[in-house]
């Protein structure tokens, strides 16, 4: 698996290399002048919580990190080329006016630590940033929003998010927002007018709707509702484990038939019942006072009660892939999200070859594969900037 890896992360470096542009953003000739360059790969990962590690301030992406999933030497042995950053606020300790302020501090710590990488990463917002920024070597890093209590019931707020980056907003966390129903609730609320509207709002600004955490009522009637094909940024599969959070065959199904993509979660709580279960024994053995180291929590916590195996991750790729169709899946990991709560062979983003060689391993194809790892995440990103093209008057 190591050789497979090792000559896998090459080739991505390889032809990221050789088509760079000399380190501006302009699109690179892919014309006759460079007529055999290969396309280089993209590997895009839809959500990643690395920048409420960045607001501290003490997080240096430039460093191989002992803790945290993320940083650019792991990007880079993972041939990654893409991740979108996901900015977080509590819904449950701030007010949604807080959030708001926290949203924004949060985006200001991310510009400002990606910036110190001109040479190595590039902070985009269009499926055509993201194949430029590739092509010229550099690892593309594009802003979402995990949750819609940050825009505190505003468009005006919404649009302010956009304008500062924001690609996708997902529309709940683990609460009900006053306009749509969360999964963590029991009252299953669907959409409101005003949440109708901010849908509507995100398919003209061309920003992907997000519909992981949200309630199945809302789910139902966001997938109504938009007229773009909308994406679960980072859900796995409820006829595998049954925990709420994941979407159920019908759901997959659904959302696939009108173009979306599921971008698969690698929580071990989402993946797996019985993992689920002996995390909830051991949490309440082992309660959190908040006080101690939470990284050696997490390292007590995994050597008590074992990762799944990787195949546990990849099974829910492949029902994913079987139910949804091979145009539908993505990488949706919630690195940096999960307290290091991942399968074996997936610790963190230098990893991600593993999956690529688990799908080879299960007979997918090298192109279906390529489509996986990043090629459906574009394409649905191209399809809501051209939707929300087609929708503006001439
Ligand atoms: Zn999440």
């Amino acid at each position: 698996m190591d050789i497979t890896r090792r000559q896998w992360a090459l080739a991505s470096v390889a032809a990221a290399a050789s088509c760079d542009s000399g380190g501006d953003s302009a699109p690179s000739a892919d014309g006759p002048d460079n007529p055999v360059a290969p396309a280089p790969r993209h590997v895009i990962d839809l959500h990643c919580d690395t920048p409420m590690l960045l607001r501290g301030g003490s997080y240096d992406l430039g460093a191989r990190n002992t803790r945290g999933q993320v940083d650019i030497p792991r990007m880079r042995e993972g041939g990654v080329t893409g991740v979108f950053f996901a900015v977080y606020t509590s819904p449950v300790r701030n007010t949604e006016l807080e959030s708001v302020q926290l949203a924004l501090e949060i985006i200001d710590a991310t510009r400002r630590e990606v910036s110190r990488f001109p040479d190595e990463l590039a902070l985009v917002t269009s499926s055509g940033e993201i194949e430029a920024a590739t092509r010229s070597g550099r690892i593309a890093i594009v802003l979402g929003v995990e949750g819609g209590h940050m825009i505190n019931s505003s468009l005006g707020v919404l649009r302010t998010l956009y304008e500062l980056g924001a690609r996708y907003l997902t529309l709940t966390h683990s609460k009900d927002t006053p306009w749509a129903g969360s999964s963590g609730s029991d009252a299953n609320l669907g959409l409101s007018d005003f949440g109708r509207s901010v849908i509507q709002e995100m398919n003209r600004l061309g920003m992907l709707v997000d519909i992981s955490h949200v309630s199945d009522q809302t789910f139902w009637d966001v997938l109504d509702t938009s007229a773009a094909p909308i994406i679960a940024s980072h859900s796995s599969a409820r006829a595998l484990a049954g925990h709420k959070r994941n979407m159920t065959d019908e759901m997959i199904r659904a959302m696939a038939d009108k173009g979306g993509v599921m971008h698969i979660n690698y929580y071990n709580v989402f993946l797996d019942d019985a993992y689920a279960a002996r995390s909830s024994a051991w949490n309440r053995a082992n309660p959190d006072t908040g006080a101690g180291d939470g990284d050696a929590r997490t390292r007590a916590k995994l050597a008590a009660i074992g990762r799944p195996p990787l195949d546990t991750l990849l099974d829910h790729f492949d029902h994913a892939i079987q139910i949804a169709g091979i145009e539908s899946v993505g990488l949706g990991s919630d690195f940096d999200g999960v307290d290091g709560e991942l399968p074996e062979g997936m610790e963190d983003i230098s990893q991600v070859p593993n999956i690529a060689d688990g799908l080879a391993k299960r007979n997918y194809s090298q192109d279906e594969i390529d489509k996986v790892l990043g090629l459906n995440s574009l394409r649905i990103l191209r399809e809501v900037e051209s939707a929300a093209k087609a929708g503006q008057p001439a």
